[in-house]
């Protein structure tokens, strides 16, 4: 199922895309039990928003082998998780804003996982069912900033640091994923989640054994080798097997 968030008009609506550029509003919640109610948008006459409004977004930090090798980094033991504003999401399509206080910005493309239930301290058995889906992320950051502090907030937080979308797509496998960025059309990233030093079943419970998880809460999942920086005018698009295109400007 690919679950989209959207507006159409002033009113917001979720809607399954069960055919090609066709998305069928549904009543009830995603998270939930849900039904559809017969109306139907086309997608081009809708704007599409971020698939989840997260409480959190927590991101894992050197998930794959070869980006820690390109930060010249230790691989990790346990995740390395760190957060991400509510306040950074934006949706496919909208722009991402350079900040004045870095000359560095960095994209990241990133595996999200969107959080279907209340959770703590769930098993890494039992932890897929709790999961509504997952979305293509940008885990943007400004790379000069999180050399220069200990901590990495600044450097992850900034407003449109964290694009998410297009949708939220269940049914696929999560470890088994090609995934991709291209910077203005040209692949600058390319790997497949087959790499992740943790897979996602451990890393929702690892992160459910240290804090509640709510409903659409958002997981970043780290990034492959590749990370680049940007400029105001490209064009990002991370791409994800079986769940489409996240394309932002960056302005
Ligand atoms: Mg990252």
């Amino acid at each position: 199922m690919k679950l989209y968030r959207f507006l159409r008009g002033d009113r917001e609506f979720y809607g399954v895309e069960d055919k090609e550029g066709a998305l069928a509003v549904i009543k009830g919640s995603p998270f939930g039990e849900f039904e559809k109610t017969g109306v139907e948008y086309k997608k081009e006459d809708v704007k599409i928003l971020s698939p989840s409004l997260p409480s959190k977004i927590i991101a894992v930090g050197l998930n794959y082998k070869k980006h820690a090798e390109e930060l010249n980094m230790a691989l990790p033991e346990e995740p390395i998780i760190f957060f991400k504003p509510p306040t950074a999401v934006i949706a496919a399509g909208d722009e991402i804003i350079y900040p004045e206080m870095s000359k560095r910005v960095d994209y990241e493309a990133e595996l999200g996982i969107i959080i279907k239930h209340e959770i703590f301290n769930v098993s890494k058995e039992n932890a897929l069912q709790h999961i509504l889906g997952y979305c293509c992320a940008n885990d943007v950051t400004a790379r000069d900033l999180q050399k220069k502090d200990k901590q990495w907030t600044r450097a992850k937080s900034f407003n449109t640091f964290c694009p998410l979308g297009p949708c939220c797509v269940d049914n696929i496998d999560p470890d088994n994923l090609k995934i991709s960025t291209r910077l203005n059309g040209k692949a600058v990233q390319s790997s497949s989640t087959s790499n992740f030093i943790f897979k996602v079943s451990y890393i929702v419970s690892f992160i459910s054994r240290i804090m509640t998880l709510l409903p659409g809460d958002v997981i970043l999942t780290g990034t492959p080798s590749g990370v680049g920086p940007v400029k105001k005018g490209d064009v990002l698009e991370v791409g994800i097997e079986g769940i489409g295109t996240l394309s932002n400007k960056v302005v």
